[in-house]
C-alpha cells in the first residue's frame, strides 16, 4: 500500500536490540503500555498536543516517554524518532481512524500485524468479499430498495460508530431515506450482539490450530450504543423519533459478556475461517482481531464486521477475562501483543508478525 521501504528495510532498526512498543495515546493505549511494561518492553506514547496528565495516575501503564506533535497531520514526522527508538507501532481504532488507513499503512516504522489488512477492513465491499468467500454467514445485502422484504439498516461507507445509519422497518419506511453519499442496505438482524476478541499467532505451537499457528479467544464484550440501547425503555424506534431523536449507534462504553458454552465451536469456526481466508487473500491477519456479529434466536451467528486490530472492548480485561484466564491468568490482549513480539524476537521470526 504505497510504503516506501521494503519490509526488510523497515524492520532494520530493530536488529540486535530490544524493541520498544509505541502507540497513539488513546483508545486502548493504557492496556498496550501496561502489557509492554509487564513484558519488559519500553512503552512510548505518541500524542497530539501535550501528554495527557491522566497517565500519571496509572504508573503501571505510563509510557517511559512521549513523542508529541501539534496536530494529527504531523504524525508522519515522528517516523525518524520512532525508528531511532527501535519502536514497533501497535495500531488501534483511533490511531488508524485519525490518520486514515492509507497514511497509517505508509508509515515507515515496523507495525505489529500485517498492514495490508487495513485496506481490506476499511472498505465495506472488500471486507464482505473476504468474509463471504470464507463461508462466514453475514446479514443479507440488498442491491436495490425494491428487493427489501423486512427491517433493514442502511450504512454509509466509512460511517463510524453508526453515525449516519438509518433503520427502516420495511420497504415503505425506506421512502423517508434520502441518501447523501454511497451506502449499502443490509438486513437488520434481530438477536444478541457479541464482540469476540480473538488473537491469531502464526508462530505459536499447540493450542487451537489455525493457519500455520494458533487461534486464541481472549475475551468478549457487548458495546453500549447511545441512544439505540435505550430503545427498550421507550418501547420502539418511533418513540425516539417522536421525541425528535434519530437512533444512533455511537459507542459509549462496553460490558463484558460470555457466550453459551455450546456456541463456542461456532465462534471458533467463524474466526478460523476468517484467518485462513486472510492468508490466501493477503498473506494473513496477525495478532488481535474482533469478530462482531449477532446471534439469532435460531442460534445462527451473522457477522456484520471484523475489526482487524485491538478493539476498545478488550480494555475490560486488563487483568484477564473468563477466556484468557483459562490460557494464562491475568493475560490481557495488550500483554499478549508484547508477548508475541518477545517470542518472535527470541525465535528469529519478527518478520512474520511485523510489517
Ligand atoms: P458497524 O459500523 O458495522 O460496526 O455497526 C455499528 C452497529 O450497528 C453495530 O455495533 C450493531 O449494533 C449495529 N448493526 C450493524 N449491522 C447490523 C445488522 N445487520 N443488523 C442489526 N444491527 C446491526
Amino acid at each position: 500500500m504505497g510504503q516506501a521501504l521494503s519490509d526488510a528495510a523497515r524492520l532494520q532498526p530493530l536488529e540486535g536490540r530490544t524493541p520498544a512498543i509505541a502507540t497513539l495515546c488513546s483508545h486502548s493505549s493504557l492496556q498496550i503500555f501496561h502489557g509492554a511494561r509487564a513484558e519488559g518492553l519500553s512503552p512510548i506514547g505518541i500524542c497530539v498536543g501535550p501528554p495527557q496528565r491522566f497517565y500519571d495516575a496509572f504508573p503501571l501503564a505510563k509510557p517511559d516517554r512521549f513523542l508529541s506533535v501539534p496536530k494529527v497531520a504531523d504524525l508522519p514526522t515522528l517516523v525518524a524518532p520512532l525508528r531511532e527508538a527501535g519502536a514497533i507501532l501497535v495500531p488501534h481504532g483511533s490511531f488508524v481512524e485519525y490518520l486514515g488507513p492509507e497514511k497509517f499503512a505508509a508509515l515507515d516504522v515496523p507495525v505489529f500485524g500485517n498492514r495490508a489488512v487495513l485496506g481490506w477492513e476499511s472498505d465495506r465491499r472488500k471486507e464482505r468479499d473476504w468474509l463471504e468467500s470464507a463461508g462466514v454467514p453475514m446479514p443479507d445485502r440488498y442491491e436495490d430498495e425494491s428487493e427489501v422484504d423486512g427491517p433493514v439498516i442502511v450504512k454509509y461507507y466509512g460511517a463510524k460508530g453508526g453515525k449516519g445509519f438509518f433503520l427502516a422497518k420495511n420497504r415503505e419506511a425506506l421512502a423517508d431515506f434520502t441518501p447523501t453519499g454511497p451506502y449499502v442496505i443490509q438486513e437488520y438482524v434481530l438477536g444478541t450482539r457479541y464482540y469476540m476478541h480473538f488473537f491469531y499467532s502464526p508462530i505459536t505451537d499447540g493450542g487451537y490450530r489455525c493457519g500455520s499457528g494458533s487461534l486464541e479467544l481472549l475475551g468478549m464484550d457487548r458495546r453500549d450504543e447511545a441512544n439505540i440501547d435505550e430503545l427498550y425503555k421507550l418501547g420502539a424506534q418511533e418513540e425516539l423519533l417522536k421525541a425528535g431523536l434519530r437512533p444512533t449507534f455511537v459507542v459509549t462504553g462496553n460490558v463484558p459478556v460470555i457466550l453459551r458454552e455450546s456456541l463456542l465451536p461456532k465462534a471458533f469456526d467463524v474466526a478460523a475461517r476468517i484467518v485462513e481466508r486472510s492468508i490466501e487473500l493477503f498473506g494473513g491477519m496477525v495478532g488481535p482481531f474482533c469478530v462482531e456479529g449477532i446471534m439469532t434466536e435460531d442460534l445462527e451467528f451473522k457477522v456484520f464486521e471484523v475489526s482487524t486490530r485491538i478493539v476498545a472492548g478488550t480494555n475490560l480485561f486488563i487483568s484477564g477475562s473468563p477466556y484468557s484466564d483459562l490460557k494464562e491468568p491475568g493475560l490481557s490482549t495488550g500483554r499478549r501483543i508484547a508477548r508475541e513480539v518477545k517470542h518472535a524476537r527470541a525465535t528469529g521470526r519478527l518478520a512474520e508478525v511485523l510489517s
